[in-house]
């Protein structure tokens, strides 16, 4: 098993902690984000007034953010659609082809552009797959959707070798 791909290359509590100038100076011009337990709660169908304020901030800066979701077109939609943002729905990450559609979309080179989410079998996987700079978040929430329960199962198992490994160290 390739271990290597289910390692993020940040490791962070939330979005807040990456401000468009420090993402601007590593030369990022895009940010491709999950949505459900990264943004805001899976269950929590419109934005909060801090996430739309965050997403404003990266936008104002001039860099690209776009929603890469595995979820249906209702739940991205009705996320999306109130704050003006481009989304793709039913991505069916860690698959590269949405991924890819994602930078075409955004105009933008894979060097230029971050993967944000909270999820390793999807987000991370899908992100270091392709080859973008991946970067976990901890999940806005304490519980997931029910797509998402075999794959955290999964990686917990994984985040526990890589603790043992020493190449993560967080609290949770
Ligand atoms: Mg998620």
């Amino acid at each position: 098993m390739m271990y290597k791909n289910f390692l993020p290359d940040e490791y962070v509590k939330d979005v807040y902690q990456l401000s468009a100038e420090a993402l601007l100076a590593k030369g990022v011009k895009g940010i491709i984000t999950d949505l459900d337990n990264t943004l805001v709660a899976w269950d929590r169908p419109d934005a909060t007034p801090e996430i739309a304020s965050w997403i404003k901030e990266m936008q104002d800066a001039g860099l690209k953010v776009t929603i890469l979701s595995n979820n249906n077109e209702l739940r991205v939609k009705s996320f999306c659609d109130p704050i003006g943002m481009p989304f793709i729905f039913a991505a069916r990450k860690p698959l590269k082809k949405s991924f890819k559609l994602a930078l075409t979309q955004m105009n933008l080179k894979k060097d230029e552009v971050v993967m944000i989410g909270d999820q390793v079998m999807t987000d991370v996987l899908g992100g270091n797959r392709f080859g973008l700079h991946t970067i976990l978040v901890v999940p806005v929430a304490k519980s997931d959707g029910k797509m998402t329960k075999i794959n955290r199962m999964i990686e917990r198992r994984i985040m526990k070798k890589f603790k043992q490994k020493g190449l993560i160290s967080w609290e949770e």
